[in-house]
């Protein structure tokens, strides 16, 4: 597990890839990592950073109710419960958010469903324990939502709900994704990304 430097820069390597590819635009999106367990420790974006120069002042330490340990001035990203909520859930060693086109599009598109099912694609077993393209990925929809206590009650339920679910997109915003590592969470961004612009561009 890395210390809050190394998160930090491992953070801002990351912003930069994930700016190239035009999925973090005008400050949006959030990048966090678990660098200590007990008590939790979590190093995250700070609200209002540009994703592309992440500089070591964007990057705050918080603890499991999302307070700033270390870091500042400026305020964690307004989606810190979230983040919060899904290591607590998935017991995620990273989560990331991002705000691409396509799961824009997508995520308002399937919302009436409730999700969106990915299936027949090579790139799906890049998600952590798929082995076959055969496998059929639900994608849950949330309505958006500016209430973070409110949304992270919906984001709980829906991770219950979908145990084997690898992210989820809120509706007419973007994709939350996460994994056991940080590069497993960046993985998932990539494969989660290649495949709903590719079902986009599909359609
Ligand atoms: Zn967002």
């Amino acid at each position: 597990m890395a210390d809050f430097d190394e998160a930090s820069g491992a953070l801002a390597a990351i912003g930069r890839r994930f700016d190239e590819r035009g999925w973090v635009l005008g400050t949006s999106g959030n990048l966090s990592t678990v660098i200590a367990r007990t008590p939790l420790r979590m190093a995250i974006t700070r609200s209002g950073a540009h994703k592309g120069t992440l500089a070591p002042a964007d990057i705050l330490e918080l603890d499991d109710t999302g307070a700033i340990v270390r870091g500042g001035p400026g305020g964690p990203s307004a989606e810190t419960a979230l983040h919060v909520e899904i290591v607590a859930s998935r017991g995620a060693g990273a989560v990331m958010h991002t705000h691409s086109i396509w799961a824009t599009l997508l995520s308002d598109r399937a919302a009436t469903q409730g999700g969106l099912a990915i299936e027949g694609y090579e790139m799906l077993k890049g998600l952590a324990g798929v082995r076959t393209h055969e496998h059929r990925e639900w994608i849950p929809v949330l309505e958006n939502d500016q209430d973070m206590v409110r949304l992270s009650g919906v984001v709980r339920r829906v991770l219950l709900e979908h145990h084997d679910c690898h992210g989820f997109l809120l509706r007419r915003h973007g994709l939350y994704t996460w994994g056991a590592t940080l590069q497993d969470a960046v993985r998932h961004v990539e494969i989660l990304e290649f495949l709903l612009e590719s079902v986009g561009r599909a359609r």
